[in-house]
């Protein structure tokens, strides 16, 4: 039948084939990549309204022994695929908390703040709360400094499991930033049920805020409205003055984070661009 051919044609398609190895491929290389030290957190500044540092997201990295960099994008649904993730994002946890500690250590970069993606798969662990308190136990940060960020797509059907989550590790002074704000299965009946200190504007309203209205309209709303609900913002993707000019001065949004002020960084490039920008 047409059917039983179109199988046969997918079965032995070398492109699929390849397709599957590479993936097996990678997902083994991932296993050694987290044993054998090859992913390094980078950070990317975040500025405050003055123009003065903020803090940083980390972001992981790859270095493939043989395909060099590999990017978060390529990895990070695999990892969420195969459960690779929550040993790789206890990782970036772990990893990001020590560096807060150390910076808690060096009076010009003792106040700034670190956001950290965790992932549904995290969250949704029954022990998560545990395992961060863990975390925070064994380095030592100050968890005020330290952000959380979600994406709204995993609260949809575990409202009450996160929350409860959110709220536990808020007692001990960690803050939430709800990530990619405005794509995807966008609620505003989260913004009044989660514990959230934090909205970050995704990068693909804020890379027209200066050419379509529309955009600019979108953006102007999220801010007032996120402030009316003493929430933050956080604007992402920010690349163009134009763009930092109508999200800042006209709009008000707290942080900007993107191209403009800096791509994500090594923490040696990063701490030296901190102490050139402590701000006033
Ligand atoms: P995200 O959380 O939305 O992070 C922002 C992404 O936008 C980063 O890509 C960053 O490098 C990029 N970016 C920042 N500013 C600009 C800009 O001005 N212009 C443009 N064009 N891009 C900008 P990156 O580092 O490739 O990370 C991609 C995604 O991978 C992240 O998106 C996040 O969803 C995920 N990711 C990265 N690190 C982690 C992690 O440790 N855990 C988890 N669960 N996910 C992670
Ligand atoms: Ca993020
Ligand atoms: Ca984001
Ligand atoms: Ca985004």
């Amino acid at each position: 039948s047409k059917d039983a051919g179109r199988n046969t044609l997918h079965f032995f398609d070398p492109a699929m084939q390849r397709g599957l190895l590479e993936r097996n491929a990678l997902e083994s290389d991932l296993r050694d990549a987290l044993n054998q030290g090859q992913l390094e957190l980078h950070f990317q500044p975040q500025m405050s309204i003055n123009g003065g540092i903020y803090g940083a997201e980390a972001l992981v990295r790859w270095h493939h022994p043989q395909r060099g960099m590999v990017s978060p994008v390529e990895f990070i649904g695999l990892a969420e695929e195969t459960g690779l993730i929550l040993p790789l994002g206890l990782w970036v946890l772990e990893t990001a908390c020590r560096q807060l500690a150390s910076w808690a250590t060096q009076p010009e970069l003792a106040h700034l703040t670190l956001a950290v993606n965790v992932s549904a798969k995290q969250i949704l662990q029954p022990n998560f709360v545990e395992q961060v308190l863990h975390v925070l136990a064994s380095t030592q940060p100050n968890p005020h400094h330290l952000k959380l960020e979600l994406t709204e797509s995993l609260l949809i059907d575990n409202l009450e499991d996160v929350v409860g989550k959110m709220k536990a590790l808020k007692l001990h002074g960690v803050g939430f930033s709800l990530d990619d704000f405005g794509t995807g299965y966008s609620s505003l009946s989260y913004l009044s049920q989660l514990p959230l200190d934090q909205l970050k504007i995704d990068r693909s309203f804020v890379m027209h805020i200066d050419s379509q209205d529309r955009a600019m309209a979108i953006c102007a709303a999220i801010i007032s409205m996120a402030h009316s609900l003493k929430l933050r913002v956080v604007a992402e993707g920010v690349e163009t003055e134009a763009q930092r000019y109508i999200l800042n001065t006209v709009h008000h949004c707290d942080y900007i984070q993107g191209y403009l002020y800096s791509k994500p960084l090594p923490i040696a490039g990063f701490e030296t661009f901190a102490t050139q920008h402590l701000g006033a």
